[in-house]
């Protein structure tokens, strides 16, 4: 069977971070399928298309990367895929103890494993927030994020 992994998350936008954990992820999985979540509470600086965009262009090269949107909780996504394992980067306490509670949540609620990945040293202290913010005050964002990111206007 398939080994399959969901990476979940809002990529608003991919960093090198993300990048770096499912680089990773295609060696552990057969497929990792990157599933942004729409969440209509949340304000982002970039579309859904955009978000979507920056990823595939990112991993045009890589068929074993998919990248999908999703409403709801990631493990009926999980469900409805067939896919056994949720991805999840770490990269610090904070990251830990909020990853835990959710999953042991997924675990209480489903069958799916979630897998983390300690983030590498390298890309360890980016965010999207931060990314976010230095790109809303002018700075040099292009270090932090694939180069396929692109900011059109400055938001
Ligand atoms: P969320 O809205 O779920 O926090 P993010 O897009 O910020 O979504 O993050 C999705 C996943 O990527 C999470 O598992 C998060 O820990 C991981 N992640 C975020 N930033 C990094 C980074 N710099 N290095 C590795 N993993 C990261």
């Amino acid at each position: 069977m398939k080994r399959k992994a969901v990476f979940p998350g809002s990529f608003d936008p991919i960093t090198n971070g993300h990048y770096d954990i499912i680089q990773r992820g295609i060696s552990l999985f057969d497929e990792v399928i990157v599933a942004i979540g729409i969440n209509a509470e949340k304000k982002y600086m970039f579309t859904l298309e955009e978000r979507k965009k920056f990823i595939e262009d990112a991993f045009k090269d890589e068929p074993k990367v998919t990248v999908i949107t999703f409403e709801g909780l990631t493990i009926d996504l999980c469900r409805k895929l067939d896919a056994d394992f949720i991805l999840r980067g770490l990269r610090n306490p904070a990251d830990f103890e909020f990853e835990k509670a959710i999953a042991h949540t997924n675990r209480r609620l489903s069958k799916i494993e979630t897998v983390f990945l300690l983030t590498a040293s390298k890309t360890s202290y980016i965010s999207s927030s931060i990314v976010r913010d230095v790109i809303r005050n002018g700075g040099d964002y292009s270090v932090l994020v694939p180069d396929t990111v692109v900011v059109k206007k400055i938001v």
